[in-house]
């Protein structure tokens, strides 16, 4: 099983900086402080200032959840594991509960460490009624592992949870993820600075005045969205140099997958459960 965590859900080389991040300036100020210096100076956060350890990062998907937690070991030195709740939830059946065990044992060894656990919402369900038993022993199991990084003062073990359904989340999963960081849709500034990104290295006759349209045009989209945008305006790029009419031809193909009704439940989410500055 350490071999197996080892080669598949140790990440050797997360490598993003928060440069690589369009927008998000709140929740980048917000990680840097609540969770990075305290885990780079442990010796002067301490005690009732000590780091948290748990950390959910809930938004619509294709934001920049999962950039975030991977800067978060980038910047703190930590070792990064990551693995998706529903895949230690189906691949390990059987296996689950002593998977986790490892896990953290693995971190543990490895500290300081941070392991990012995408989806957490189908690990941390309040669905509990229909559980197979399974799952309910790897639920058990992962809270009490957390419960037993909270309590100890010296072990720099940070849990990153991701989740796009906070709502499904029960009361023993908010209370062990104290800081929870709304991760929004990026606004226009954001997605012009994305596209400038995405373009960087590309054949393109794009101006300023160009890029600030695409951003109008992209309301709505996510950074995933504009990505895929991006993606597809590229498409003839090996005859010419990408344009402006390029972007509005994919305008059609890629639309917003994100919903304004799930926006206004993120919201609503974040008023009554997140962490403010
Ligand atoms: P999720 O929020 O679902 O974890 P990811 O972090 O995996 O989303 O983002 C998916 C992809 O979308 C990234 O690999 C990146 O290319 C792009 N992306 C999303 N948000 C941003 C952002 N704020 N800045 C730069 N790229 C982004």
């Amino acid at each position: 099983m350490i071999e197996m965590i080892e080669s598949e859900i140790l990440d050797q080389s997360p490598g993003i900086s928060w440069d690589d991040i369009a927008g998000l300036e709140f929740a980048k100020a917000s990680v840097m402080e609540i969770v990075v210096w305290p885990m780079l100076r442990p010796d002067i956060f301490t005690g009732l200032r000590g780091p948290p350890k748990g950390l959910l990062l809930f938004g619509p998907p294709g934001t920049g959840k999962t950039m975030i937690g991977k800067t978060i070991a980038t910047e703190s030195g930590a070792t990064f594991f990551s693995i998706s709740a529903s895949s230690l939830m189906s691949k390990w059946i059987g296996e689950g509960e002593k998977m986790v065990r490892a896990l953290f044992a693995v971190a543990r060894v490895n500290a300081p460490s941070v392991i990012f656990i995408d989806e957490i919402d189908s690990l941390l369900s309040q669905r509990s009624e229909g559980d197979f038993e399974a799952s309910r022993r790897v639920k058990t199991e992962f809270l009490v592992q957390m419960d037993g990084v909270a309590c100890s003062q010296e072990e720099r073990i940070l849990l990153v949870g991701a989740t796009n359904r906070p709502q499904e989340l029960d009361e023993a999963a908010r209370r062990r993820m104290v800081k929870r960081l709304y991760i929004p849709l990026p606004d226009s500034a954001a997605r012009q600075q994305l596209v400038t990104h995405l373009m960087r290295n590309q054949s393109h006759d794009l101006c300023e005045m160009d890029l600030q349209e695409i951003a109008n045009l992209t309301k709505g989209y996510s950074g995933a969205d504009v990505k895929a945008l991006c993606t597809e305006a590229a498409f003839n790029q090996s005859v010419r140099p990408i344009n402006i009419q390029d972007f509005k031809n994919a305008l059609r193909q890629v639309r917003a997958s994100v919903s304004d009704k799930d926006i206004s439940n993120y919201i609503e989410w974040n008023q009554q459960y997140g962490s403010f500055p």
